[in-house]
C-alpha cells in the first residue's frame, strides 16, 4: 500500500517509505506535483534521483507533457522470451555462447553496420517496415542528416546500463532478456524538443527548467508527439531485431535440438501513453516505470547477477496502472566506482558468465537496491509470473 506525501497541489502516492528516499528526489517529486497541469503522481519502490525527473515515477498530466521528464532514451525498455530449452541442455562453460551472442548483436558504438536487414528476419517481416521508415521523412528536420545512422543502429544494444542476458527460471526453462532503447536517433530527437520546450514563454517561471512542457493543441506539442511516438516505435523494433538475432544464435548453437519460443514480452519503461482514468484523458509519462494494467506482462530486472522478475499487472489505478522498472540505483555511478573494486565485482557476479573488468564497476549489483524488497513493496501492483537468474550477461 502506498504512502501519501503532501507538498504539491495533488497528493504524491509513493510505494516505499519516503524517509528512505534521497531529499533531491523528493524535491523533484514536489516540483512535479505543483505543476498546474499535473493530475497525479505515483512513485514506484525503485525511485531515485534522475535527470529531468525522478526515475521510478509516473507523471499523469492533463493536456501537457514535459519532454525532459520523458528523458533522452525515448522508449527505453525490456524484452524477454522463454524457450523450450532447459538448463540441462546448456554446457557448463557458457563462454562460447556469450561470444556468439556478442558477435551477433552489435553494441553499436559509432556507426555499426547491423548484421541483418530486419525486414528479412522471419517474424519481423510483416511488421510494417515500409510505413515505419516512411514515418522517418516526417520527423523534425534535424533527423534528415541522421538517417544512415538510425538505420545502422537499429538492432544494436548501446552501452552502459543496457544488457542482454540468458537466464533460467525456477523451473529450469531458459529465457533471453534484453534492455535497450531508441539509440542515438531517440536522443537527438529528445534533445531537440527539450530545448524547444525550454524556450517557450509559458515555461519561464518553473521551479526547474527540466519541467518545461508542451501544451495540447499547439504545433510544438504535435511535433513532439509525432517524434516521440516514432522513437518509441523505433525502440520497440530495435529490441525486436536484437531478440530475433539472439534467438537465431541460440537456435544454431543448439543445432541438435528443436528450439521453440513462447510469445515475446516487450515493455517500455521510459515513455508516454495516452490513457483515460475516471473519464479524464491523460498523458501518462512513465519515467523508469512500466505499465501494469490488469493482465499486462512486464519485466522487472534486478542487476547483473541478482535476477529478474516477469510480472503480471493487477491494474491498480492509484498507480496509474504502473509498476517499478527495476531494482533502481542505490548509488550514483560515481559513488559506485569509488565504493567498489574489481574484486568486489568478481565476488558479486559469481556464477554469471559476464564482464568482470573495471569498465562495468558502476553496474555492480551492490550499486542497485535489493530487488526482492522492491518486488515485495508492490504486491498491490503486480503478481510474479516467473523469477529468472542470470547465466550469461552481455553488457554494452
Ligand atoms: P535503467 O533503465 O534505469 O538504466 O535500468 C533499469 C534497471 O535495470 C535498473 O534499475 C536495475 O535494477 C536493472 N539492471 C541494471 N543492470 C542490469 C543488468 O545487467 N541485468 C539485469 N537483469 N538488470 C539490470
Ligand atoms: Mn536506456
Ligand atoms: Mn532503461
Amino acid at each position: 500500500m502506498p504512502y501519501t506525501m503532501r507538498g504539491g497541489h495533488v497528493p504524491i502516492r509513493i510505494w516505499t517509505d519516503p524517509a528512505e528516499v534521497e531529499p533531491g528526489a523528493l524535491d523533484q517529486l514536489r516540483n512535479v506535483a505543483n505543476l498546474p497541469w499535473v493530475h497525479g503522481v505515483a512513485v514506484m519502490p525503485d525511485v531515485h534521483y534522475g535527470k529531468g525527473a525522478t526515475v521510478g515515477s509516473v507523471i499523469a498530466m492533463r493536456d501537457a507533457v514535459a519532454p525532459a521528464a520523458v528523458g533522452v532514451d525515448i522508449g527505453c525498455g525490456m524484452t524477454a522470451v522463454r524457450s523450450s530449452l532447459t538448463v540441462d541442455d546448456l554446457p557448463d562453460d557458457l563462454s562460447r555462447l556469450r561470444a556468439r551472442i556478442e558477435k551477433a548483436v552489435p553494441v553499436g558504438r559509432g556507426a555499426h553496420k547491423t548484421a541483418v536487414d530486419p525486414s528479412a528476419v522471419p517474424g519481423l517481416k510483416e511488421r510494417g517496415w515500409y510505413e515505419f521508415w516512411r514515418g522517418y521523412d516526417e520527423l523534425a528536420p534535424i533527423a534528415r542528416s541522421r538517417r544512415g545512422r538510425a538505420t545502422s543502429q537499429l538492432g544494436t544494444l548501446g552501452s552502459g546500463n543496457h544488457f542482454l542476458e540468458v537466464c533460467a527460471d525456477d523451473a529450469g526453462a531458459v529465457w533471453v532478456v534484453l534492455h535497450s532503447g531508441s539509440r542515438n536517433i531517440g536522443k537527438e530527437l529528445a534533445d531537440h524538443h527539450i530545448e524547444a520546450a525550454m524556450r517557450l514563454p509559458h515555461n519561464q517561471d518553473l521551479p526547474d527548467r527540466d519541467l518545461a512542457v508542451f501544451l495540447s493543441g499547439t504545433r510544438k506539442m504535435e511535433e513532439y508527439r509525432r517524434d516521440l511516438f516514432w522513437a518509441q516505435d523505433y525502440a520497440r523494433r530495435n529490441r525486436a531485431v536484437m531478440m530475433a538475432l539472439t534467438q537465431n544464435v541460440i537456435t544454431r548453437h543448439f543445432a541438435g535440438k528443436r528450439v521453440r519460443w513462447d510469445d515475446v514480452i516487450s515493455c517500455h519503461h521510459n515513455y508516454v501513453a495516452e490513457e483515460t482514468y475516471d473519464g479524464v484523458e491523460l498523458l501518462v509519462t512513465r519515467k523508469g516505470a512500466i505499465r501494469a494494467g490488469e493482465g499486462d506482462l512486464g519485466i522487472i530486472p534486478g542487476s547483473m547477477a541478482t535476477g529478474t522478475y516477469i510480472v503480471r499487472g493487477l491494474g491498480n489505478e492509484k498507480a496509474f496502472n504502473s509498476a517499478s522498472h527495476g531494482a533502481g540505483r542505490r548509488m550514483s555511478r560515481t559513488r559506485a566506482r569509488k565504493s567498489f573494486t574489481v574484486d568486489d565485482l568478481i565476488e558479486q557476479t559469481q556464477g554469471v558468465e559476464c564482464r568482470k573488468d573495471s569498465g562495468v564497476i558502476d553496474e555492480i549489483p551492490g550499486a542497485y537496491k535489493d530487488i526482492e524488497s522492491v518486488i515485495e513493496a508492490q504486491t498491490d501492483l503486480v503478481e510474479v509470473v516467473a523469477h529468472l537468474r542470470q547465466l550469461v550477461c552481455v553488457k554494452g
